[in-house]
């Protein structure tokens, strides 16, 4: 569903964020980018769904080089989730959470509607949250938000960055492991970049981990744990 084909990453600074990159992410398979900061992770997700660009390569979603495909267009196959949410404040919860299909031209209603079922699914009742603003939201909330937002128009690819970094472990745990129940009914593909290796096991059917601009190991969690 996503392939990088020898993808490097130049910075206008002279700063290569990404060298010589390659690798595949199948259809409903979740995969951890994990490793230092500053080792490239970020760049290598902001490619996907163009706010970088490659210098040199290839990225491919769903088997179209998406170097001719239009970054709004984009946003209809994938969803993005930050970890500072990035939640417009002055829109109550449930606008929020449409913002993706209104852009779309859904009719208010539908993407209403949709916006309703989706904060139903990450465990926010609709009519108790979806008035409310960001403000008025926990930490641990206003990332739910952030990935039923991500989910509205349901793309098949997801991409999350830190996305359970902002709030204290306990709730770090408790989004994983609801993001991990979510994920076995909805089977998006999905990248997460995290620096916190623990997230990245338990998370990832397979995790990439870095070095400085470099994918060192490509592999289940148990192959990577076991490999010497
Ligand atoms: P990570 O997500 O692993 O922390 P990044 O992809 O953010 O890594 O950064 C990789 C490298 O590229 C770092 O050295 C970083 O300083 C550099 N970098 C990131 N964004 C830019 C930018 N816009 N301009 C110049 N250098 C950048
Ligand atoms: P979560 O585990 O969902 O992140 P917290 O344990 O941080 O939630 O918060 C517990 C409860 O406190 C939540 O159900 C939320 O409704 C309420 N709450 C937290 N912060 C705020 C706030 N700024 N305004 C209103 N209610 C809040």
């Amino acid at each position: 569903m996503i392939r990088f084909e020898h993808v490097t990453k130049r910075y206008p600074d002279g700063t290569t964020a990404v060298d010589d990159l390659s690798f595949e992410v199948a259809e409903g398979e979740l995969v951890t980018l994990v490793g230092p900061s500053g080792c490239g992770k970020t760049t290598t997700m902001m490619m996907v769904n163009r706010l970088v660009e490659p210098t040199s390569g290839r990225v491919l979603v769903d088997g179209e080089d998406i170097a001719g495909v239009d970054p709004v267009a984009l946003r209809r196959k994938i969803g993005y989730v930050i970890q500072q949410v990035g939640l417009f404040p002055h829109r109550t919860v449930l606008d929020n959470t449409a913002t993706v299909p209104s852009l779309l031209g859904w009719k208010k209603a539908d993407a209403r509607a949709r916006a309703a079922e989706l904060l139903d699914l990450v465990g926010l009742d609709p009519a108790v949250y979806g008035s409310r603003y960001p403000a008025q939201l926990s930490g641990g909330q206003r990332q739910r938000v952030g990935v039923a937002r991500a989910l509205a128009a349901d793309p098949p690819v997801l991409l999350m960055d830190e996305p359970f970094g902002a709030v204290d472990p306990v709730v770090r745990e408790r989004l994983q492991n609801e993001f991990l129940a979510l994920q076995a009914t909805v089977r998006k593909t999905v990248l997460l970049v995290t620096h916190d290796i623990e997230e990245a096991v338990r998370m990832g059917d397979r995790m990439a981990v870095y070095g400085q601009g470099r994918i060192e190991q490509f592999d289940t969690p148990a192959t990577v744990l076991g490999a010497p």
